[in-house]
């Protein structure tokens, strides 16, 4: 149980085993997160212990093959057993605890996993170079889980493991789960990977580094990493030193400006309301992000950056709840409704309080899609590109409380388009069927959209024969209907709709979208737009921006004509005809016939 999210699956699994399984002598659960609730939250007893026999905390290689041994010689006590957090007569009690000093370089084994049933496009396997952190960060808990010191595999042995994954598995894609993949190891692996000539494509996540130069960048592209998560927290000195992150400032600037140019795209990390952060402090950081993510898809073309955040979170165990008075804070009790909670809550002296942390980071991730929500309107519209975890969308659609609850008004309707054009999956977009449901997943937009498995096999069936508009409308299949159209509306189907739109002069209208926000100003002074249901960006010099207010109702590229002359102004044909290009391939504007 690594993170929080597998809690109430992992307990749920344990009490069926229980269940239903009477030979299963013993269940234990290991993992980050159960650690820090067994280190932190569980002191005498808990009621988990009725579903679960023990916890395996902290490393769990050495003390898996004892609690093994101890089981199979049928000997009842488990006080040997390092690491070990177990119950008995009623009580837990915690075993002694050992570092593991050796890092495990064992090929990992996934068989009897059913790795076809992820929402990849292709298998995606994690592996590992080391083990725990080299730095200390004030909030950080996550390395002390670990136990033991930083260790690190030899990079020929981490390619090994790759090698041998990808004759077993066939997979090319590997994510690094390194707490912090070092920067010079990232370019020793680089190195092992170009010269062998392999395919692969992989990404980690790092600190930033005065090492890191363009030069390793360019190596780390061309070696296939697709993206490096940058754990960057703020974008102020001050506040970084206080975190004790032991990164400055022009080392950011440096990473972000060589990693981008090299065509990596970044994930930024960062926190909003860490200890005397001030609003301005925190605006600071937030507006630094959002113009690298400009920059990188503007820029260097490099559409994929993204950045996560939220308000900080005063974590028990972190340096900050060992001494609230140097970070000049009061740390308040849990309440007994808490006893899962990780995280206190706490009364600053200084900077963003904690509700003001939680409304700004509120307020920039909501934006303007959930406040349509909140006011009860039935047209959504999806939320600016920014780095929500897998299981969240996934969930969230799954459970369908934004994409279904709330059903979107679509704006691309079947019988707008022409009778003639076909439609096809999106190259971006793969389909898991989990019963009931079939899952498109667009590895582009991060959307996720579920459809009845029975829409599903009418639409294979239609997307297979290579069927007109006309054909799926004849059908009368007001369910496939409405799913193709909401499918084409999120970019998970496509129509060639765009194929000569550009060279028609009547017959057709543009309506400008209203899912269009203007997000920044390009280097030449453009204004940037992006489309919130596919993401797409074009940039537009103002006297475009000012003509496109003339889309925001249906209207023909005549009328639009007949306008600029009443206005006394002549049309660029070559332009106005650009304009429409550049909008309609960013979904900025729609055609609507
Ligand atoms: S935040 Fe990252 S760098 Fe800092 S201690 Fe945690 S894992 Fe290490």
């Amino acid at each position: 149980m690594s993170g929080c999210f597998q809690l109430i699956s992992a307990v749920t699994l344990a009490k069926l085993i229980k269940e239903e399984c009477p030979s299963v002598k013993h269940v234990s659960l290991g993992g980050n997160y159960i650690t820090r609730l067994a280190d932190d939250c569980m002191k005498e007893w808990h009621p988990f212990f009725e579903y679960i026999d023990s916890i395996m905390m902290y490393d769990g290689e050495e003390p898996l093959a004892r609690l093994l041994e101890a089981l199979d010689s049928g000997d009842d006590n488990l006080d040997c057993v390092p690491n070990l957090c177990h119950a008995k007569g009623g009580k837990i009690y915690k075993n002694h605890r050992i570092e593991q000093t050796f890092i495990n370089d064992t090929v990992p084994d996934f068989d009897g996993f059913a790795l076809s049933k992820y929402f990849m496009p292709e298998l995606i396997l994690p592996v590992y170079s080391s083990r725990q952190c080299f730095n200390h960060c004030a909030f950080c808990t996550i390395p002390g889980a670990t136990g033991g010191c930083y260790r690190k595999m030899p990079i020929s042995r981490v390619f090994e493991i790759m090698c041998r994954l990808n004759e077993k598995y066939g997979t090319r894609v590997f994510s690094f789960v390194d707490e912090t993949f070092e920067g010079k190891r990232m370019e020793q692996l680089a190195d092992e990977i170009n010269a062998s000539g392999k395919t692969f494509f992989w990404h980690g996540e790092t600190r930033f580094s005065p090492t890191l130069s363009t030069e390793v960048f360019n190596k780390i592209y061309q070696s296939g990493c697709r993206q490096i998560q940058f754990g960057l927290e703020s974008y102020n000195q001050r506040v970084l030193d206080l975190m004790k992150k032991n990164t400055r400032v022009d080392w950011i600037d440096r990473n972000v400006h060589d990693c981008l140019n090299a065509g990596i795209p970044v994930h930024l990390f960062f926190m909003i309301g860490f200890p005397t952060e001030t609003k301005e402090e925190a605006l600071n950081t937030l507006a630094y992000t959002e113009n690298v993510l400009n920059y990188s898809k503007q820029v260097c073309g490099v559409p994929y950056s993204t950045r996560g955040f939220t308000n900080f979170g005063l974590v028990m165990g972190s340096d900050v709840w060992n001494h609230p008075d140097k970070y000049g804070v009061s740390v308040m009790p849990k309440s007994q409704y808490e006893d899962l909670r990780l995280e206190v809550d706490y009364v600053s002296g200084t900077g963003l309080t904690l509700n003001e942390a939680k409304s700004l980071s509120d307020e920039h991730h909501i934006d303007f899609y959930m406040q349509e929500v909140i006011n009860g309107s039935d047209t959504i519209d999806l939320p600016q590109r920014l780095h929500i975890s897998e299981v969240t969308w996934i969930l969230d659609s799954i459970h369908a409380v934004r994409y279904k609850g709330h059903l979107t008004k679509v704006k691309r309707r079947l019988t707008s388009l022409n009778p003639a054009d076909r439609i096809w999956l999106d190259s971006k977009t793969s389909v898991v069927l989990v019963e009931p449901f079939a899952y498109f997943y667009n590895s582009e937009y991060h959307h996720v959209y579920a459809v009845s498995q029975l829409v599903y096999l009418k639409l294979a069936r239609l997307l297979e024969a290579d069927c007109s508009i006309s054909l799926i409308l004849d059908q009368g299949d007001l369910e496939l209907t409405r799913a193709i159209e909401e499918l084409l509306h999120y970019g998970l189907l496509n129509t060639n709709i765009d194929a000569d739109y550009v060279m028609h002069d009547n017959g057709f209208q543009l309506v400008k979208s209203s899912f269009v926000k203007e997000v920044g100003r390009s280097k030449e002074g453009l204004r940037v737009l992006l489309s919130c249901a596919t993401h797409r960006m074009c940039a537009v010099n103002d006297f475009s921006f000012a003509l496109l207010s003339l889309f925001e109702k249906p209207i023909t590229k005549n009328e639009v004509r007949d306008i600029l002359k009443k206005e006394g102004l002549s049309t660029n044909e070559e332009q106005l005809n650009k304009l429409v290009d550049n909008c309609m391939k960013a979904d900025i504007l729609q055609l609507i016939r």
